[in-house]
């Protein structure tokens, strides 16, 4: 099962409604919820959805408020980690969009689907959070500088590697490395903008923006979870991408990602008080061994604890237990939270 994948053709109907395989499998097309390969995406599509949100629903008033008080060293980090942010869920949502027509299996195509339209949320929150502060000039200046910069465009090199070589080549072996790649990016690359931003919350500055950064970050952890699912189910169902030389593929990549983080949060975070930088080195440790766990794998660094318990406060895990807006204790009723939401910590 080398060679390119095919586009699938939208219906087939002499295949069976349930997908024989998540890539090179017979399927329909059509779904059917209840008669899928398998029945646990059901629930992590139904979580995905219960974490629907929008940014309008936030008003930005306080934190417009305070933005003028922030330092301008502040302004700047805060500028440049927004556009950065954005910069990496730009590439996500035609990435997903574009995995979509080499699954077989209509139950990921449409958890696919969901993660899609959840990126283009977090880019526009990008944008109205950068509205409502600094005008349109000044906007197109600090994209521009995201684009530019150096480390910026380092760092996002390894994932646009993989993801363009999906797109000219789309094989199995290339989906799988894009699939790695999307968990770096989701799961270890937003983090040192989060802890920026979490760590400007904890001194009560910018609380609306840290509400919807706390709403990306549920959605990231929950996509980063669900793309190792995927990885986990593509070689238990394809063995010959199951090689050592794989494996050693997910221990590299993620790796990079982790030194590539550590990088840029000393170069972006060197100049904000409050922040120790080695613990948070320690942080994305903890991080990487998460998503290590999650695919199956030994943890890679020493250390299962978190060293920022304070960005466990304004974790997915935590705001699923309060079951309301963490920081505004304002119920969300369309927030339905169930147990079986649980984000797999193992
Ligand atoms: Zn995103
Ligand atoms: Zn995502």
């Amino acid at each position: 099962m080398t060679g390119t994948l095919k586009k699938i053709k939208l219906l087939n109907p002499e295949f069976p409604n349930k997908a024989t395989g998540v890539i090179n499998g017979k399927a329909s097309g059509i779904l059917n919820w209840n008669d899928i390969a398998y029945p646990q995406m059901y629930r992590m599509y139904q979580t995905l959805l219960a974490n629907f949100w929008k940014a309008q629903e936030i008003n930005m008033q306080d934190d417009i408020k305070q933005w003028d008080h922030l330092s301008s060293i502040e302004k700047d980090v805060f500028l440049r980690v927004n556009t950065q942010l954005a910069s990496l869920d730009s590439l996500q949502t035609p990435t997903m969009t574009q995995v979509m027509d080499y699954v077989t299996d209509p139950s990921f195509k449409a958890i696919f689907a969901v993660i899609a339209q959840q990126e283009a949320v977090h880019n526009e929150s990008y944008s109205y959070i950068l509205s409502s502060l600094i005008p349109l000039s000044e906007q197109i200046e600090r994209f521009n500088q995201a684009k530019d910069d150096p480390i910026v465009r380092k760092r996002n090199q390894i994932i646009l590697i993989a993801y363009e070589n999906f797109r000219q080549e789309p094989t199995p072996q290339h989906l799988f490395q894009l699939a790695v790649q999307s968990i770096n990016l989701e799961g270890i690359y937003f983090y040192a903008g989060f802890a920026f931003f979490y760590h400007l919350a904890r001194q009560q500055k910018m609380l609306k923006t840290s509400t919807m950064i706390s709403y990306i970050q549920r959605d990231e952890m929950q996509h980063a979870y669900f793309i190792a699912q995927f990885i986990r189910i593509l070689l238990t169902e394809n063995p010959e991408l199951n090689t050592p030389e794989n494996i050693q593929y997910v221990y590299h990549s993620i790796s990079e990602a982790v030194e590539l983080e550590k990088e840029w949060a000393r170069y972006i975070l060197k100049e904000i008080e409050g922040i120790n930088l080695e613990e948070f080195e320690g942080y994305v440790e903890y991080l990487a061994n998460k998503r290590f766990r999650q695919l199956g794998l030994e943890n890679h660094y020493s250390g299962r604890d978190n060293p920022m318990p304070w960005i466990h406060v304004f974790s997915d895990e935590m705001m699923n237990e309060t079951k309301s807006d963490f920081f505004e204790q304002k119920s969300r009723t369309y927030t339905k939270v169930t147990e079986s939401n649980g984000f797999d910590e193992l």
